[in-house]
This record gives C-alpha cells, structure tokens and sequence, in this order.
C-alpha cells in the first residue's frame, strides 16, 4: 500500500490525488482521501485505480488545507469496498481519519479483545482494530493514545492519522515500510515515496526513523518516540521489486540499487551470451547493470503492453497467467538465434520466468540464461507484502536445478544475500538494515503470542 498527507495547502486534496497517481504501483485494489477544513473530515474513497476513484471526484467538495490519502494494494483475498482506506470514524468528540501500510501480526487477537469489551468493528482491516485502541476508554486522540496503542500492536506499519486539529505520522519501531517526510512551500508531506515529492513539487526533508511519531499541526512539526528505536529493517522487496526507480528509499536511489544488484549478480553468476535482457519495468534496472558489468549489450527483448495491469495482484492462477501473456511480448527481431540472459528482479511462484523462457524460445533465442536480481524467495512474509504462502513459493519447495528445469532455463542463478546487501547498502550502520527475511528466514519481528514459530519453516 501506499500512504500519504499533506498538512498547510490550499489545494491539498488535488495534491493528495497527484501523490497518490505517483503511488499507484504500490496498489491498484482501491484508493480514498480524507480532507479537513479544521472542522470537519470528508472523504472520498473507491475500488479501483487512483483515476477511476478520482473521476468521481468532486474537489469542489473537498475543501480544506489538509488531506490524507492511501492506495490499497490486495493481499489475499478481501478485495472488500469496506476496506479500502483511508477510514473515517466520527465521534462527538471528534473525527479521526487513519491510513496503513504494513500488516499487524496480532491483529486478530487484539481484535478479539476488543470484541469482548463491546466493540463491533465494520471492516476486515487492522487498522480499524488501531483506531479502536486509539480510542478505547473514551480517550482524545494524542500523541499518548496513539503512542500507547501503537505499543499493543506488533508488526510492520507506517500510519498517517488525521484529526481536525493534527495530523501524525508512525513507523514501527523496526522501520520495516518507508515513510518520508516533504515540504511544499509551507506546507508539511508525508509520503510513502519521494516519487510522490517529485511529482507535487515537494522537497524531501527527511525519512520518519522507527519507532518515531510525528505530528504536525499549524505550529508545524514535533518528533517524539512511541517506542524505543530498533535497527532499521528496511523491506529489501522495496529495492528489489515494489517501490519506484526515481524514489529514494532509506537515502538510497531505487534505481542505483537494482542496477547495483544486476552488477554483483554479473560477477557473482556470469554467462555466455550475446545479449542481455530484463523483463520490464521492474527488472530493467538490474539487466541494464548486469549488462555494463558482463560488457555484453542490453537490448529491447520484451516490449510489454502499458494496458495491462500488474500480473502478481490477479486472483487466481489462470488469470495471472494469462495476465503475463497478454503483457509481455518478445521482440523477435531481437531474440531470434541469440544467445540470452534474460534477468528478473524476483521469482515468487515462477510464474512469470516460466513463460517468458517459453515466449523467448519460441522467438527462436538460441539458450536462454535466466538471472534472477535477488535471493530466492523461501518464506512468507508478516509484513503486509503478498509473497503468498509457502506451498506456492517454488523456491521453497524445488532446488535451484529444480526450478531451472520447470522454467525452461539453459541456467538459472539468483543473487546471494550477501550480493543483494553489498547492492542496496552503503555500511551496515543502525540506520541502513534491511529485512530480507522471505529469503533468509531472519523474521526482524516476531509474534510470539500466536505461537507461530518462524524458525522452524
Ligand atoms: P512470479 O511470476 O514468480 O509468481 O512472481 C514474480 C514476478 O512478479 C516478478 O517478475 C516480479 O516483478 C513480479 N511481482 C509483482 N508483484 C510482486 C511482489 O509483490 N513481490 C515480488 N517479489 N514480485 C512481484
Ligand atoms: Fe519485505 Fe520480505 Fe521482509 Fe516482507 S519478509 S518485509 S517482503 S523483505
Ligand atoms: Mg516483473
């Protein structure tokens, strides 16, 4: 998912639409904005794309110099309208407006409790389950209760949450999802992209740390700490796969990183070829990478159809290949009698590779090198990223000469963990950690309470 705020424009909910448009690869189920004049909170929300939510629109209708704002990406299941986000609940005392990205592990538990207390809750969403904590005993939301029910939560979030007086923002105290801090003139930007900043005009200012809470309101921005700060454990899939090329994430470009990633996988797994190729976007990065670093040429191999949306958030398995089909074509001018390394940012249930060494081949490449720009993907991930479950992860259930044989490959090679880290990381300083846990099984943070033990996969 992807969140955003903006406190102190005048057209701060035609901004939350621009920073969301920019946010959309990071979900395409459903997005909303919550707008205040400083008195009332409005919003607007609705399944589907950033711009068919927004067609219906009315943004003289929603006044006001802040808004928050949320794209919903789909994990399993509950493509609900109820829970698309941001939610807005009224109280006599006030309205507060919430938006998440992440996953809380112990959700159903805290949600379990409140329902013993009397609470009944409308959506699926764990964030519903927050706003309830938040307000439990007839609290005002402050950076106290927001603080302390943040406390009972476990899991990775970055939270915005609107009131009529403030905005806050919150990022668990591993810092597990990014979360960026803008200014436009005068006014403060919180986004979980610095795309979103580039696209409103907005300057980066700095990234929410973990475990910090922040809060703005018209005598402007105040830091505090909900919890103690862990080492960061930046999501590696943010590099590898879900986060824009021209976002810089934990103060590191998205695009160095991937091509970065393509360079050590070219040393660490080269092979003989004519050409390199990615399969686009998202691999385009590390192939052009591997490419510099091989000195072999990168070509055009896979033109894809901009009219298709992202094949992983399909439902089913015969939609999402089908999905594949109608996205990727290869370029047979190109292809044909070559030899091929084609390179993919991740493999998940194989799907993808798997027909697109078919679609190369039949496009008459000569061998085909599959290279895959990160660390087999083994685990599920708690997060709030849909890495689905194990029995679908193939690395989790084939060796690497398994998987080689099932896609089709000449060769197949992913990049080691230790590549991935000399790829995305600067040091191994406090601030620069990353989660790599579905491919390591290091879990940064564990849910003791459900009795899950996350070691013994
Ligand atoms: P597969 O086809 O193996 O199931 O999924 C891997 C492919 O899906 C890659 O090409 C990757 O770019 C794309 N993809 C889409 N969404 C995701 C995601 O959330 N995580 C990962 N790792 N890959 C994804
Ligand atoms: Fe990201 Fe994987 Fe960690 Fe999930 S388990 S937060 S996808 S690195
Ligand atoms: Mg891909």
């Amino acid at each position: 998912c992807g969140v955003f705020g903006i406190w102190g424009h005048e057209k701060a909910a035609e901004l939350t639409y621009y920073g969301l448009h920019s946010m959309q690869h990071r979900g395409q189920e459903g997005a909303g904005v919550v707008v205040s004049d400083g008195e009332e909170l409005k919003g607007h929300k609705g399944l589907g794309l950033v711009n068919d939510v927004f067609k219906s629109a009315k943004f003289d209708q929603l006044q006001g110099p802040v808004a928050i704002g949320h794209v919903r990406y789909s994990t399993q299941g509950e493509k609900a309208a109820e829970n698309v986000q941001p939610l807005l609940f009224r109280a006599q005392t006030g309205s507060m407006a919430l938006a998440h990205n992440g996953n809380i592990m112990n959700a159903f538990k805290l949600r379990g409790q409140l329902e013993e207390q009397g609470s009944i809750l409308q959506t699926t969403s764990d964030t519903e389950v927050l706003a309830h904590l938040i307000k439990r005993d007839g609290n005002s939301v402050s950076e106290g209760t927001i603080g302390h029910a943040l406390n009972q939560m476990v899991g990775a979030y970055s939270y915005i949450i609107l009131t009529e007086e403030k905005m806050y923002a919150a990022l668990d105290p591993s810092g597990i999802r990014p979360l960026s801090i803008g200014m436009i003139g005068d006014a403060y930007v919180v986004a979980s992209e610095t795309c979103a900043f580039d696209q409103i005009g907005a300057t980066f200012i700095r990234d929410v740390l973990p475990g910090e809470l922040i809060t703005i309101d018209d005598n402007g921005l105040r830091s505090t700490h909900f919890a103690e700060q862990k080492q960061r454990k930046l999501c590696a899939m943010e590099y590898v796969y879900l986060s824009r090329p021209d976002s810089n994430i934990n103060y590191v470009n998205v695009h160095a990183s991937r091509k970065q990633m393509g360079k050590v996988l070219a040393n660490e797994a080269p092979a003989d070829a004519d050409i390199v190729i990615g399969v686009p976007d998202s691999s385009i990065s590390a192939a052009i990478g591997f490419a510099e670093e091989s000195g072999l040429p990168y070509e055009m191999g896979i033109l894809k159809n901009r009219y298709v949306g992202r094949t992983f958030i399909q439902p089913s398995q015969e939609l999402r290949e089908q999905g594949v089909k109608m996205k990727l074509s290869p370029v047979r001018g190109i292809i044909e009698g070559k030899r091929v390394i084609m390179i993919d940012d991740s493999i998940v249930r194989g799907t993808t590779c798997k027909r697109i060494v078919k679609m190369l081949k039949a496009a008459g490449a000569k061998e085909v090198h599959v290279r895959i720009a990160s660390p087999a993907i083994q685990n599920p991930c708690y997060y709030g990223i849909d890495m689905s479950t194990r029995e679908e992860l193939i690395a989790a259930n084939h060796t690497i000469e398994e998987i080689a044989e099932i896609i089709g490959g000449d060769s197949l090679a992913y990049l080691t963990e230790e590549g991935l880290e000399k790829a995305v990381l600067a040091d191994d300083s406090f601030n620069q950690g990353m989660c790599t846990a579905c491919m390591t099984g290091k879990y940064p943070v564990k849910e003791e309470e459900k009795e899950i033990s996350y070691t013994s996969y």
